[in-house]
């Protein structure tokens, strides 16, 4: 194949390719791997590996996989060692632009990096890993001008985590996914006044757990039923107009209210990336957004199989890498006997979600110390005990108990770093501090600056502000 100026591009022949490098894609060939496939070729348009979970240093992942909390990071870097390990080729900083599925069920992938130019890849199978993009403010309609602080929250998250900028002083936030809601939160810790959260449902989409400790831990307001339908300014955003919605999500007029702020952040919803998948000729369904696949997860009997949020959004990672494990075990089937047993895995349906809805949150606690995530009630009986119920094992009943009378939460932040990868380094307190503590972590670790290398569990500070929990890197950066 060439490209458009006859430059001859690089030919590669490979058993299996998987586009994308993120948990999915990851997960996925190292399964693959673990089944026998000797020929396979992670293909990543980022510099490194681990998808949006670098940016993603807040704690919560893994509890299913790991029986750990982990950070996004760190859960990413366990896979990133799994992919060395097996000596999995990865070519980074490399952009799969093009997909082409032959009569003869080969597959051409068209990529290219700034090393090789323009690659042409022919797969036995492929793996579709490429997760999904955050919807836009375009998709909302809002109208106004174009002024600078408008940003989806994943944009101003890996702002703040990866490149340590932050986007602006004061913000209002658009949607109260989960993405918003943990932004709401950083933007807090690095000094950004949150004015409040904007939903135009009557429920939050968010975690229970992240309404409680990325918004109530820091009286961060969330409105439901409400959404933005001005904002002002021309050059920076200068503030936005409010309004509550009818129960058909229309402004209600005379509702409206002023707020001020330089920044707007939109949490709206997030779209699998499908692009490439149509070029297959794969049919996409609809209500997820994603390709159409068998129980198996492959597409139409072509050898291709998708997983992780290419597929369907999913809220927990774990659920991606269960998934991800099928594809890649089901893909090295393929690969040796060109067809699907009839009881290979596939599919996992997000769990429900457990969803904050208006006056549940308040006596109602997640427990977070296992993957049952019991909701629980806890209440003070008149002697002073305190009632838990709910919970299906003692760990819970301590945890209920603690969060009624001394919370207690694991901090997470990023330090500077001198590296030509990334300016910020994610870190964590080694353990949970009581929640007043807070602010005094955030302030004894500002100043900090390392030089790389380091890794994930190097302490960085010891004793943070005198409350016995040392601040641990989640990242490894060698350069
Ligand atoms: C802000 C946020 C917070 C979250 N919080 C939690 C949490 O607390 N707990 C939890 O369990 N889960 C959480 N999740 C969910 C979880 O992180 C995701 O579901 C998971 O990371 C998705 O994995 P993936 O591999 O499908 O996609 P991604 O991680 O997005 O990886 C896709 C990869 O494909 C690459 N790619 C895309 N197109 C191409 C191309 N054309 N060529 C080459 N490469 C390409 C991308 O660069 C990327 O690296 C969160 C997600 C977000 C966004």
């Amino acid at each position: 194949m060439d490209d458009r100026r006859g430059r001859c591009a690089l030919k590669r022949k490979v058993q299996l390719a998987v586009i994308g490098g993120g948990p999915a894609g990851l997960a996925a060939a190292v399964a693959a791997r673990e089944k026998g496939i000797d020929d396979i070729l992670v293909l990543e348009r980022d510099m490194r590996l681990g998808g949006i979970l670098n940016q993603c240093i807040h704690n919560g992942f893994g509890l299913h996989t790991f029986r750990e909390e982990l950070t996004g990071p760190e859960y990413a870097q366990r896979y990133i060692e799994m992919i060395h390990r097996h000596q999995i080729p990865c070519l980074l900083n490399t952009m799969v632009t093009d997909l082409h599925y032959h009569a003869d069920g080969t597959k051409t992938i068209t990529a290219m990096n700034r090393k090789e130019g323009i690659l042409s890849i022919e797969a036995k199978a492929l793996v579709l890993a490429m997760g999904c993009r955050e919807r836009p403010r375009g998709a909302m309609n809002t109208p106004g001008f174009r002024p600078a602080g408008i940003y989806t929250a994943g944009t101003a998250q890996l702002y703040v985590n990866i490149m340590g900028q932050m986007p602006g002083r004061k913000a209002v936030i658009v949607g109260s996914g989960d993405i918003g809601l943990i932004m709401a939160r950083r933007m807090t810790l690095e000094g950004a006044k949150v004015q409040m959260v904007a939903e135009i449902m009557n429920y939050s989409g968010g975690l229970k757990r992240n309404i409680i400790q990325c918004l109530q831990d820091f009286d961060i307001p969330l409105l439901l039923s409400t959404t933005v339908v001005d904002i002002k300014g021309k050059e920076r955003v200068e503030g936005v107009t409010l309004a509550r919605v009818d129960e058909r999500l229309k402004p209600i007029p005379g509702t409206e209210q002023e707020v001020e702020c330089d920044t707007v952040l939109y949490s709206t919803g997030l779209i699998p990336e499908n692009e490439l998948t149509r070029k297959l000729g794969a049919g996409m369904d609809p209500s997820t957004g994603g390709p159409v696949v068998s129980r198996g997860l492959e597409i139409k009997g072509m050898g291709v199989f998708a997983c992780g949020n290419v597929l369907h959004v999913h809220d927990i990672v774990d659920h991606v890498t269960q998934e991800a494990c099928h594809a890649g075990e089901n893909a090295a089937e393929w690969i040796r006997y060109g067809s699907l047993p009839e009881d290979a895995g596939g599919f996992i349906e997000s769990a429900e979600k457990n969803v904050y809805r208006p006056g549940e949150a308040e006596d109602r606690i997640t427990c977070i110390r296992c993957p049952n995530g019991c909701g629980m009630t806890a209440s003070r009986e008149k002697d002073g005990s305190i009632l838990v119920s709910g919970n299906l094992c003692p760990k819970g009943k301590d945890y209920a108990i603690q969060e009624l009378t001394d919370p207690h939460r694991t901090v997470t932040s990023t330090v500077r770093i001198e590296s030509r990868e990334v300016a910020a380094l994610p870190v964590k307190t080694s353990r949970e501090v009581a929640k007043g503590r807070i602010p005094d972590i955030i302030r004894a670790i500002s100043g900090i600056r390392v030089k790389p290398p380091v890794r994930v569990g190097d302490v960085i500070l010891k004793d943070a502000a005198g409350t016995g929990a040392d601040i641990l890197s989640t990242g490894t950066i060698l350069l």
